[in-house]
């Protein structure tokens, strides 16, 4: 650290993402991504044209791929936003809608929620989960300050229905609640819709799980006009160019062939549920998932010592050394193949 740095940052817990290692090829199974490439019609736009293009900024109202999107959905362009990842749009929520300075989520959720609070001097209610790590509802009916929710939710996996959100929009009329869909393609049902109800609600989504393009770095949301206007003018004050070319080439090509990722997100549901059930014969406890990976522990290893022995075998998943979950591990649904040896390999460590 400097002696240049606002004080302010000094004690920032910044976040830390899942290990992106180099040092050999690993089966990776730690960070949410895809298994499968991107679409032939995106790699087909990210092509020498566009690349020449790069001299020219972006457009900053990303018109075209806000259309499509308007378009895949049935809801107006005007009630969408574009950003440079979904955390993007989280962080300038955090920034655009805290006023009043309380900011509630689920104490064991999205690691990066606690980090934008504690950037912008945001008291946290971390609210527990119940026991079978479901959110119960009622917590948030009435809280009266902004409130983030992941659904499905990380890295547990586990959702809540359309009627328990409409309870908390309804009971929190004054504050953004904001629904994190980043797992929603995965089975979940998406609460966008509501968006026509409720002038409180913030949908965000991306396009780094279901649709293959992490490293592209594009989240969008959808909301009542007004929300929308109001990241628009974050937006413009920070980083008007924040959706580069490249990616709104893609995403124009993705959600042309959106039939393409919808049918990997079917794959990928099938090949979670027949791992969750191998998981299960190999005696692990697992949290029923929605979403693109599965939360478990065994009975007979510890949850770091899991992580490591899998590491050492080429096989990387996610440990958090929270105690509360402690014993578990993330696990992201690759191919069925990957999971496969996922699951003998695991054997052979319990074997051992
Ligand atoms: N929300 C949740 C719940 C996540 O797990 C992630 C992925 N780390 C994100 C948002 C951010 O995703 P991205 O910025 O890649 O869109």
């Amino acid at each position: 650290m400097s002696r240049f740095l606002n004080s302010k940052y000094t004690e920032l817990e910044v976040y830390t993402p899942g290990e992106q290692p180099r040092d050999m090829k690993y089966i990776k199974l730690n960070t949410n991504e895809s298994p499968y490439p991107p679409s032939p019609a995106v790699l087909a736009a990210v092509n020498a044209d566009q690349a020449e293009l790069l001299r020219l900024y972006s457009d900053p109202e990303c018109k075209n791929l806000k259309n499509s999107i308007a378009k895949l959905y049935g809801v107006n362009p005007e009630n969408i936003y574009l950003s440079n990842g979904s955390d993007d749009i989280l962080n300038f929520a955090f920034m655009a809608f805290t006023e009043g300075g309380k900011a509630a989520f689920p104490e064991i959720s999205y690691g990066f929620y606690k980090v934008f609070a504690q950037l912008y001097g945001i008291e946290c209610r971390k609210i527990p989960l119940r026991e079978d790590f479901s959110i119960d509802p009622e917590d948030y009916c009435g809280l009266g300050c902004f409130t983030v929710i992941a659904n499905p939710n990380a890295p547990t996996g586990r959702t809540i229905s359309l009627e328990d959100i409409e309870k908390i929009l309804q009971t929190n009329p004054d504050n953004v609640v904001v629904i994190d869909e980043a797992y929603v393609d995965f089975s979940g049902q998406s609460c966008y819709p509501l968006i026509k109800k409720y002038k409180n609600l913030l949908v965000v989504q991306t396009f780094s799980k279901s649709r293959s393009m992490a490293g592209a770095r594009l989240g969008f949301a959808f909301a009542d006009e007004e929300l929308i206007s109001d990241l628009k003018r974050i937006k413009f004050s920070t980083n008007p160019y924040n959706v580069n070319r490249l990616t709104l080439a893609a995403g124009e090509a993705a959600i042309r062939e959106n039939d393409y990722y919808m049918e990997n997100c079917r794959r990928i549901m099938a090949t979670r549920d027949r791992t969750t059930a191998e998981l299960e014969k190999l005696g692990f406890t697992v949290i029923p998932s929605k979403a693109n990976f599965i939360f478990a522990k065994s009975g007979r290893i510890g949850g770091q010592e899991l992580y490591e022995e899998l590491k050492k075998r080429g096989i990387l998943i996610r440990h958090f050394s929270d105690p509360k979950i402690s014993d578990f591990n993330r696990i992201t649904i690759g191919t069925d193949d990957e999971m496969t040896i996922l699951v003998n390999t695991i054997k052979n460590i319990l074997e051992a």
